[in-house]
């Protein structure tokens, strides 16, 4: 869940809907009150923050979200006009993980939140996940079966690792599609069929614990 704080109708609108259509779910909030009281709420995955607000600006949101124990470690973008006040800002090492200089697009945008995203992550990951033979180290990208190492394209490894992470749940071809190639586009459902396909002929006798729910989608079954 991202969460935009901008003034503007229109360019909160335009920021929800490119962050929806990239597969992330958003909220938009045009001051630091209703900001507030949504995360109290639920804690965002990561804010993105406009400068100039209407009642307690960026800068003062920033301060209080980094001096509580429990919003400290989410991951803020700054967004904030090109030219001096900029410069200002990102001279002042406010504890932003990132800034957007004004008018930015929205693909930039969508990018350099995966970006954020990416380094905030790592350091919740497991150090290896697996079963009966079968290793994936997620930070260094290698998957053993047996001792013996194969290699996945990177949706491949994508879904075998979203499955390890989440043994006996069953997952639709539209949340495949959600997770692993972050679009929701329906169309694209028979993508997941094919790449399950590679996936179980590459995990060989492992292959079979992943299992088709017919009519639902797939599941891991580590228990045999
Ligand atoms: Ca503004």
């Amino acid at each position: 869940m991202i969460y935009c704080v901008e003034d503007e109708d229109s360019i909160r609108n335009l920021m929800t809907y490119a962050l929806e259509a990239s597969g992330f779910t958003a909220k938009g909030f045009p001051d630091s009150v209703e900001f507030f009281k949504a995360v109290a709420e639920k804690k965002p995955d990561l804010v993105l923050l406009d400068i100039m607000l209407p009642g307690k600006d960026g800068l003062e949101i920033l301060r209080s979200l980094r001096s509580d124990p429990a919003t400290a470690k989410i991951p803020v973008i700054m967004a904030s006009a090109r030219g001096t006040e900029f410069d200002k800002v990102t001279g002042l090492d406010l504890g932003a993980d990132d800034y957007l200089a004004k008018p930015f697009g929205m693909m930039e945008m969508v990018s350099r939140i995966r970006a954020v995203l990416r380094r905030a992550t790592p350091a919740t990951v497991a150090a290896t996940l697996g079963f009966d033979g079968l290793c994936m180290d997620p930070n260094a990208h290698t998957l053993t079966l047996d001792g013996a190492s194969v290699v996945l394209t990177l949706k491949e490894f994508a879904l075998l690792r979203l499955f390890l992470e989440n043994p006996g749940q069953v997952f639709t071809r539209e949340q495949l599609l959600e997770q692993v190639w972050e679009t929701s586009y329906v169309g694209e459902t028979r993508t997941v069929d094919v790449h399950m396909g590679t996936l179980r002929t590459k995990l060989g006798r492992w292959g079979s614990h992943v299992r088709t729910v017919r009519g639902v989608g797939y599941r891991l079954e580590v228990q045999p």
